[in-house]
């Protein structure tokens, strides 16, 4: 049995980023870019108005002064208008501001009559002006490499002109789940059968990842089905094999794999739910077997396979982000083995959830954090410490 550090490290120096490859835009979410990007336009890229309303001299325009509209300047092309004393020119949000004018008056603060307005406030230049660059400047970095793509970052993209973004690789993966016990959701339970739910969490995680699973197969525990199974998924960047990784006579997954030529890297890590964890390579592939107790899976696919998956897509940061937070009531780790204990984070405040076992799925659904107690460690009451998240 390995530490859980001995684990990550042997997994992070097998697995390389994949290359990099372009892509539309609409296409790079959950992506992590392969360079980095530079503002190519300061943002606003030219003076423009915040209000629907008018263009003015600020110097000209005192509470209760009559201006000339002279003409109009809607959002879009630029009419090369200009704005004198005594004048105002009709401009929306967005309208490039005319020469002359430091300030715009909002329409609701005028009251227009025919061909002028009467401006009913003091008005100070650079009011409701946006200024080119005052956002972004050009030349400054919008997007580091290895940085996650968001939902923002192609906003930003596009506001810059980018239709095409250069990330990292997508692996491709496949999941099997494994057990004569599991049924598919939607099928008729017999005495002793259970629904097979670790394909749909697998499924979930890797999405979560920015990964979709190209097959998710159920196999029983026999010989010659795990190693068609095999056959298929190792096909994928990436193989999920969830249950019979233990020691038992049906955990055939090991043996499977190895009659396939696999090399097993890893198997068992002192981690507390998932001791027996398996990783290793099989073909071009990597595999990793999965204990079947669902938070099992769950806590061995964020520890071990997540940044695996992460380093893949070129990502920096592989891990989960960790919040402080002060926790509910004391706690102690008296095994052998680091424990990862479910919990929900509220208002600053970790609350364990549920009963800690590897099976206890219900308890599992209802907790957004992880605490890693590690052996030995003695936590207080009310004590601050570090959650990891992974439903924010
Ligand atoms: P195993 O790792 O195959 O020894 O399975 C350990 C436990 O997890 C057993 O109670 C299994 O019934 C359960 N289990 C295995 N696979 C799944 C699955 N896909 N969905 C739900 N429970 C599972
Ligand atoms: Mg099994």
């Amino acid at each position: 049995m390995i530490s859980e550090e001995e684990a990550r490290t042997k997994i992070l120096d097998g697995v390389q980023p994949l290359p990099p490859r372009q892509t539309p835009i609409a296409q790079a979410l959950d992506c992590f870019a392969a360079q980095d990007y530079f503002a190519r336009l300061p943002l606003p890229a030219f003076d423009n108005s915040a209000m629907d309303g008018y263009a003015i001299v600020a110097s000209s325009c005192k509470k209760g002064c009559r201006l000339r509209v002279t003409g109009e300047q809607p959002a879009g092309p630029d009419r090369k208008l200009r704005v004198g004393t005594g004048e105002a020119v009709r401009i929306f949000t967005g309208a490039p501001v005319p020469q002359g004018s430091d300030a715009i008056v909002m329409q609701e603060d005028v009251t227009r009559d025919g061909t002028g307005i009467s401006v009913n406030v003091d008005v100070e230049a650079g009011e409701f002006i946006r200024r080119r660059g005052c956002d972004l400047a050009q030349g400054q970095m919008i997007l580091a490499k290895g940085e996650r793509v968001r939902a923002t970052t192609v906003a930003l993209l596009s506001s810059q002109g980018f239709a095409d973004v250069i990330v990292g690789g997508k692996p491709t993966a496949a999941v099997i789940s494994t057990g004569d016990e599991l049924v598919k959701p939607g099928d008729e339970l017999q005495p002793g059968q259970i629904y097979d739910s670790n394909s749909v969490l697998l499924s979930a995680l890797l999405q979560r990842c920015g990964v979709s699973a190209t097959a998710v197969e159920h196999c029983r525990d026999d010989r010659e089905s795990l190693g068609d199974a095999i056959k298929r998924g190792m096909k994928n960047d990436i193989l999920i094999i969830s249950g019979g990784v233990s020691v038992g006579e049906h955990d055939l997954v090991r043996e499977g794999l190895c009659e396939l030529g696999a090399k097993i890297e890893i198997w068992r890590v002192a981690v507390k739910p998932g001791k027996p964890f398996l990783f290793g390579n099989i073909g071009e592939s990597f595999v990793f077997g999965l204990p079947g107790n669902p938070v099992s899976t769950f806590v061995t696919f964020l520890q071990f396979v997540r940044p695996a998956i992460l380093r893949m897509m070129g990502a920096t940061n592989l891990d989960l982000p960790q919040v402080p937070a002060k926790l509910a009531f004391g706690l102690t780790n008296d095994g052998d083995r680091p424990h990862y204990i479910r919990g929900r984070l509220e208002h600053e405040k970790f609350t364990p959830i549920g009963r800690q076992e590897s099976h206890a799925l219900f308890g599992l659904s209802q907790a957004n954090a992880l605490l890693r107690v590690a052996v030995g460690q003695a936590l207080k009451p009310a004590e601050i410490v570090n959650v990891q998240i992974w439903d924010w």
